[in-house]
């Protein structure tokens, strides 16, 4: 019989930033990749008497690390019974998004991250800091930018495995970057960017450099990583007003999105370096020190999209995209 490579990429129970875990499975070719199970009693996700958790296939793309007929298979995972497992966000963020399924909405998130070389972000001195920022963001050259072979590793990758993937950018922060996923709806943009962020990681590995979502990586006068979410409903689409309408629901779900839009979102939301207290809300044309920011474009078309800035590179995009569904839609219903 012959075989092909699947990857089964799951989310674990790891609190408080949950993590990716994957393992390999040979799979008769021409079958579907079956539903699996893993020992949920080492990712904090069961007990070591009954650690038994279902890994159900999502979300499937070839596979750009092994290449030919493999795939990753994103999954979500449930408990033996078949249903959700606690630590399963994605169940119902796809439930918000069925039940507005008219609304049409489209997200597309900007993945912030920072590279590290053991203990220090790439191409920083061992001790000390390098030159202020001010130069870095969409740097070129090697005293400039760190890292970009890889970057460009992760983007043929992710291109390859037919992401909806829009861009990249070296950011304000030296070996900081950002990567785009989207527009697309939910939660499929959220499944590609677990997968995108499973290649930068696994891209990584062949050039010794980790990759990390860490909101605030170096305390002090540096920009902290977050993941601006971008999105719009059909409305919106068409009306500047609908664009408004979104903001003010926002503002009037505050806490709630703050509490569910990653850890230690405080350290990166304090009103320095292009962000608004996580204590305010507040929304404006071009403004990148509000929370939320409608584009210039989207002002001078009277239509378009508008950018919650608040979420922290270490989200969870499903449960960002879910809150994002029932607060604005459930507004304009
Ligand atoms: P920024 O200027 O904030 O750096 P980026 O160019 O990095 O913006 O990201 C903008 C994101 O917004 C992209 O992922 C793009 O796909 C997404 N986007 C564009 N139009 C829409 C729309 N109508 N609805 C949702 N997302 C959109
Ligand atoms: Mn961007
Ligand atoms: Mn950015
Ligand atoms: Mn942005």
């Amino acid at each position: 019989m012959e075989y092909y490579k699947a990857e089964y990429i799951w989310i674990d129970g790891v609190e408080p930033t949950a993590k990716l875990r994957s393992k390999g499975k040979t799979v008769p070719k021409g079958e579907e990749p079956p539903i699996w199970g893993f020992d949920g009693s080492s990712t904090n996700q069961a007990a070591g008497f009954n650690s038994d958790c279902v890994l159900q296939p999502v979300f499937s793309c070839p596979d750009p690390v092994r290449g030919g007929d493999n795939i990753l298979v994103m999954c979500e995972v449930l408990l033996p019974d078949m249903s959700p497992h606690p630590t399963n966000t994605r169940a119902a963020c796809a439930a918000a998004a069925e039940k507005y399924a008219d609304f049409d909405m489209w997200f597309g998130i900007e993945q912030e991250y920072t590279f590290f070389s053991g203990v220090t972000p790439l191409g920083w001195p061992k001790n000390g800091f390098p030159a202020p920022q001010g130069g870095y963001y969409c740097g070129v050259g090697s005293d400039e930018v760190f890292g970009r072979p890889v970057v460009e590793d992760h983007m043929d990758a992710c291109l390859e495995a037919g992401l909806s993937f829009a861009g990249i950018n070296a950011e304000v922060m030296p070996a900081q970057w950002e990567f785009q996923i989207g527009a697309i709806g939910a939660p499929e943009v959220a499944d590609q960017l677990w997968v995108a962020r499973w290649l930068l990681y696994r891209i990584g590995e062949k050039y010794d450099v980790s990759a990390r979502l860490d909101p605030k990586p170096v305390l002090g006068d540096w920009n902290g990583a977050g993941a601006h979410t971008n999105f719009s409903t059909r409305q919106m689409r068409e009306s500047f007003d609908a664009c408004v309408a979104a903001a003010e629901a926002l503002g009037g779900n505050h806490d709630e999105h703050i509490a569910n839009y990653g850890d230690r979102i405080e350290l990166r939301l304090t009103g320095l370096h292009e962000t608004c207290s996580y204590k305010e809300f507040r929304y404006g044309v071009s403004d990148r020190g509000a929370s939320v920011r409608i584009p210039w474009q989207v002002d001078r078309d009277q239509k378009g999209y508008i950018e919650d800035r608040r979420p922290n590179a270490n989200c969870d995009p499903y449960k960002v995209t879910g809150l994002i569904l029932n607060t604005v839609c459930s507004a304009a219903s």
